[in-house]
């Protein structure tokens, strides 16, 4: 996938903030933040979203959930966080690249959609 966005990001080649990395996970900064903490933890491996996520292997599933875990414990997310994977149109997925967006540093509406 030369031309995702997301892999372009992970291979450097578009400059980013980066929070975390591992062998399986690349974590970065949103460029357009929509709370006070809001990072992008992405799969090295290329799958569009949560409906290809049986393309990945159950060790790069469990890195993402894992990384997001310790990325809101360093950044001491004391009040909670909240972690979406908007997937397909009805979602407003606008990237498609398996992302899971972790929110947080304020309090967030009750509504989730
Ligand atoms: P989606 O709408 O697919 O769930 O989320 C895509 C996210 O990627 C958006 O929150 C958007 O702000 C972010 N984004 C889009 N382009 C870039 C970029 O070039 N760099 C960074 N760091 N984030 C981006
Ligand atoms: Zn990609």
């Amino acid at each position: 996938m030369n031309n995702c966005l997301f892999c372009r990001i992970i291979r450097g080649e578009i400059p980013s903030t980066k929070v975390y990395e591992n062998d399986l996970v690349y974590a970065f900064r949103d460029i357009n933040p929509q709370t006070p903490f809001h990072v992008l933890v992405v799969p090295k491996k290329h799958v569009a979203s949560v409906s290809e996520i049986d393309q990945l292997g159950n060790d790069e599933i469990a890195a993402c959930l894992l990384a997001v875990k310790q990325i809101a414990a360093d950044a001491s997310l004391d009040g909670g966080f909240r972690m979406i994977s908007n997937c397909g149109p009805d979602a407003c997925q606008s990237v498609p690249h398996l992302h899971f967006h972790i929110l947080g540093g304020r309090q967030m509406s009750d509504q989730m959609a």
